[in-house]
Parts: C-alpha cells; sequence; structure tokens
C-alpha cells in the first residue's frame, strides 16, 4: 500500500470515528455529521417557522386550559430527567383536533397536536407521547438520518452560509414530517418509557396508551398511526424493557 494512500485511509477513519456518536439510555452508536449545536440552530429555526404558520393554544381559560398546563408540567418532568445535550426544551399544544400527531424536532422543540389528547387520556399517556418525541431528539435521529442522505452536504453548505431559514426547512422534512423506520421508532420507544419512569409516570401505561392507538387503525400521521412497527412488535419490546422501568419507577415511589 503506498505511503498516501494508507495516509488517506487513516484520515478517512478518524473522521468516521469523528462522527459517530453514542446514543443515551440505549449506549447504541450512530453515524452523524453534524454537530450538536447545529442540531439546535436548525430545530430551532425550523420550529419558528412551523409554529408560526400554525394555532398554538396560548390561553389557559376553557376547556383547553388543564391540557395545556398539563403538557407543559409533562414536558418539564422528562427535560429534568435527560440526559444533558445543550437542549432548550419547548413544547407548543396546536390546535388541531383531527390530527392524531405530535413531533419533536432537534434540541428539544416539541409539538403536541389537540387531536393526540383523547389517546393519551391523562398526564401518563402524555408522557408516554412525549417521552418518546424527546427520544427521537436526543437520539438525533433527524440530523442521523440527514447524514446518510445527500442533502446532508447541502445543509452544512446552508449552515456555513448562516442561511438558517432553509437548513430549518431541511430539518423539518427529516426530523418531523417524514416517517421514521423501524429502528428510530423503537430507539425513541426505548428512551421514552426509561425517562417517563425517571419522571415519575408509570411505564405500564405505555402498554395501555399503544393498545388504544391501535383500536384507532392505521393511516394518518405517519408517526402515530403508521403501522411500521407494528403496535404489537412495539408492545413486545416494551414488555422486554418493563422490568427495567418498573425498578426505576418502583424506587422513586414512597416506602
Ligand atoms: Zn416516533
Amino acid at each position: 500500500m503506498s505511503n498516501t494512500l494508507s495516509k488517506v485511509l487513516v484520515l478517512a477513519l478518524l473522521v468516521a470515528l469523528a462522527a459517530c456518536q453514542t446514543t443515551p439510555i440505549t449506549g447504541k452508536y450512530a453515524f452523524n455529521v453534524f454537530s450538536e449545536e447545529e442540531d439546535c440552530q436548525m430545530g430551532t429555526e425550523a420550529y419558528g417557522q412551523f409554529t408560526a404558520e400554525s394555532t398554538v393554544i396560548t390561553t389557559n381559560l376553557g376547556s383547553d386550559g388543564q391540557w395545556k398546563k398539563t403538557v407543559e408540567q409533562v414536558m418539564a418532568d422528562l427535560a429534568a430527567v435527560a440526559e444533558d445535550q445543550g437542549f432548550d426544551y419547548e413544547v407548543k399544544l396546536l390546535d388541531e383536533d383531527g390530527t392524531v400527531n405530535a413531533w419533536c424536532l432537534p434540541c428539544g422543540k416539541m409539538a403536541v397536536y389537540t387531536g393526540i389528547l383523547p389517546v393519551c387520556q391523562d398526564a401518563n399517556g402524555l408522557a408516554v407521547v412525549m417521552g418518546h418525541e424527546i427520544g427521537h431528539a436526543i437520539a438525533r435521529h433527524g440530523t442521523q438520518r440527514m447524514s446518510t442522505d445527500s442533502l446532508a452536504q447541502t445543509a452544512l453548505e446552508l449552515l456555513g452560509n448562516d442561511d438558517y431559514e432553509t437548513a430549518g426547512a431541511l430539518i423539518y422534512q427529516y426530523a418531523a414530517a417524514l416517517p421514521f423506520g423501524r429502528a428510530h421508532e423503537l430507539e425513541a420507544d426505548h428512551i421514552g418509557l426509561i425517562l417517563m419512569a425517571r419522571a415519575g409516570y408509570d411505564p405500564r401505561e405505555a402498554v395501555n396508551f399503544w393498545t388504544r392507538m391501535d383500536a384507532l387503525g392505521s393511516g394518518g400521521s405517519p408517526e402515530w398511526l403508521s403501522t411500521h412497527p407494528s403496535h404489537s412488535s412495539r408492545i413486545d419490546q416494551i414488555q422486554d424493557l418493563m422490568p427495567e422501568a418498573l425498578a426505576i419507577y418502583e424506587s422513586l415511589q414512597p416506602k
């Protein structure tokens, strides 16, 4: 092997190692060419763009008042026990009763649609949904996906040119609009289950939540009503992780 070629190979290996991250809670390795700071720049920009076009519930008056408070409380509880990645957590309740959906952009920028509230039923159900969404954000699934796509280079160039608006529009597609694959869904379920237990929400509610979601059938929002992975395989994984989650939850209960 020529000296130059071996130098190139060593350099390529170093770049690949530098772009490898370990995901909190699951301990899985993942390839990501973006920094956490770049995640935050794009997520924050995309969040501002999207929520400006949405009807955000801003008042505690009326029938939605308690829900808004509960959503904010669950967010604060989950954020308090999540690994510190320099996120600036924020949640908005969007007034769309027909939309069974929630998402979380990089940096912890979350949207919960009023249409998913009847499936959640209460704070425990919300903790299932919101823990799962925080799971996608802290595992950095949005930029992970973009990293293996040719658009990664485009996004990095946009950031280099301080064009956050266009980069934000891109990350919205990857982190909120397009459905995640099976591995990312199951990883978000795993992180969400542990986070809700740490935050003092009963992890057994995750099984009940997915059973209720199952009853709604498929179709609608790709994030919450898609059948991939099937709800039964999600419940299987949750049951496998339940002893660990329950041990955390029960250690927090008054003796
Ligand atoms: Zn998901």
